[in-house]
């Protein structure tokens, strides 16, 4: 039995009642990062919200195929492999490891498969041939490019229509393409670069197609659930669907779901911006538990802004949580009678929020209720009320993984922050210093030294505020 689910579906822009191919199996595809770098808090974000809605449909009882891939072919990896002279591929799986690191460090449960586009090579070729077969795609030396006009429906996830598209492209960059919205399927390598052999002589994939070919190779052609951040939208998604429906000849996704940005002031957090902070680094001073919670805390369609105010409030909520569940296994039962109708609630509450397109920040609420209920109710708890209270925590670590496996080593860890700050002497005059090299930095446009700076003080816990008259102000993140 499952569940019933309600889901905001892009492709109809409603909330529908999530309706799967096969009764009570879900195929569900989310697009991973490309590795070359730490990922940033950001991204992390969106690995969290798949990693959200693969834990909740585990939870309300579907067997769920999960598929999340790693872009390991990708320009950005090749120019970074040249520059510290290594070789694409090995470079790219060496950032592959840190990331599952990161992910691991998040509390994210493994997907069930998460292909590489280096090892889907043939299937990426096969998938390609099969579009030209089917008419929706042509060479050009040695370059195969998708022709957008042969889907007459192209643009129904973005909304965006044909004709608008191609009054915006500049008509020069693009003689050699049928039409300017066409985009590349396969790209010959240049001399020295990553490349494998294929019909239309040595390449590489264009970006899109991997996707749509691991979807096809472990979820088949039509998927259940497909995931990503928003700026995948357009054109990574509609370029997926286009691709998928010209190969497979039938619709590609029936559900498709979009996590909002995580903002850094009113800018998205992205690397090109320079204001990132890496998972790495806020995991190293925080811990991986409370970037679960910023990130979880909030719906997955709502923007996040980080502020310290957030930051703050995760870290209480987290620290209230533990305490709450370690105090949890010291209580005695007091009598033998029915579980308590204020606690039996939770989970069905926490249920209802989840199953409205997995509001997290709802079902989070539902839990401080219970929480709070609870301690007041601790001296009068039947054997059934405590049997419940230990399933509702081991609820919300299944589903939000907002309680960690071992909350005494979460504790300890906040515990050591706190000597930590207490006992570190922070020179005032070293910081001063430094936001003085930073302004310096921004007036001469060193963006890369004023972000530098700004990740050395986090590092120390120390955040740096600018004001509106170019003035930056500082303090030290209290735990
Ligand atoms: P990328 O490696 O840049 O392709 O990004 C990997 C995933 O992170 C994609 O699903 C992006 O949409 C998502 N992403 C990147 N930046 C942000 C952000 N600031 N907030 C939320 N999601 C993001
Ligand atoms: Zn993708």
């Amino acid at each position: 039995m499952t569940r019933e689910i309600k889901i905001h579906n892009n492709l109809t822009r409603k909330k529908e009642t999530f309706q799967t191919i096969e009764a009570g199996k879900v195929k569900f595809y989310s697009c991973g990062p490309t590795t070359y770098d730490f990922l940033h808090i950001g991204n992390a974000r969106a690995f969290v919200v798949g990693d959200l809605f693969n834990r909740v449909l585990k939870a309300f009882g579907y067997d769920v195929t999960f598929v999340r891939n790693f872009t390991d072919v990708d320009d950005k990896i090749i120019a970074r492999a040249k520059e510290v002279n290594q070789d694409a591929i090995k470079f790219a799986d060496h950032w592959v490891t840190e990331v599952q690191k990161d992910m691991e460090s998040l509390g994210m449960r493994p997907a069930t498969h998460t292909p590489k586009v280096s090892e889907t090579m043939p299937e990426i070729i096969q998938m390609i041939q099969d579009i030209i077969k089917n008419g929706s795609g042509y060479v050009v030396d040695g370059e195969v490019l998708f022709n957008v006009p042969t889907m007459p429906d192209y643009g129904k996830l973005s909304k965006k229509d044909i004709d608008g598209l191609q009054s915006g492209i500049r008509v020069e960059v693009d003689a050699h393409k049928k039409h300017p919205t066409d985009f590349v399927l396969w790209k010959p390598a240049k001399e020295g670069e990553a490349s494998w052999d294929s019909p239309w002589g040595k390449g590489r994939p264009g970006w899109h197609i991997e996707c749509s070919a691991m979807a096809k190779k472990f979820l088949g052609n039509t998927l259940d659930l497909h995931h990503g951040g928003i700026d995948l939208m357009f054109p990574h998604h509609e370029n997926e669907i286009a691709q998928s429906e010209a190969a497979n000849k039938c619709g590609f996704c029936n559900y498709w779901a979009h996590n909002e940005f995580l903002n850094f002031g009113t800018e998205k957090m992205s690397k090109s911006l320079g204001n990132v902070i890496t998972i790495r680094k806020f995991v190293e001073a925080y811990g991986g538990q409370v970037l679960r919670h910023v990130l979880l805390s909030v719906h997955y369609r709502a923007r996040l802004e980080w502020t310290d105010e957030v930051l703050q409030r995760a870290m209480d909520e987290v620290k209230r949580i533990h305490e709450f569940v370690i105090e949890t296994k010291r209580y005695k039962a007091n009598g033998s009678g029915p579980i308590d109708p204020e606690i039996e609630k939770c989970i069905e509450k926490m249920m209802e929020e989840l199953s409205n397109d997995f509001n997290s920040a709802g079902a989070l609420g539902q839990y401080f209720t219970f929480l709070r209920y609870t301690k007041n109710a601790k001296d009068n708890l039947s054997e059934a009320s405590l049997k419940q209270i230990h399933k509702t925590n081991e609820f919300m670590r299944e589903t939000l993984g907002f309680v960690n496996i071992d909350p005494e080593s979460v504790m300890a860890e906040f515990k050591k922050q706190e000597q930590n700050t207490s006992n570190s002497d922070v020179d005032a005059a070293w910081i001063e210093g430094l936001i003085e090299e930073r302004k310096v930095a921004k007036a001469s446009k060193n963006w890369a030294r004023a972000d530098e700076i700004r990740k050395e003080l986090m590092a120390k816990k120390i955040e740096l505020k600018d004001n509106p008259d170019g003035s930056s102000t500082w303090k030290i993140l209290g735990l």
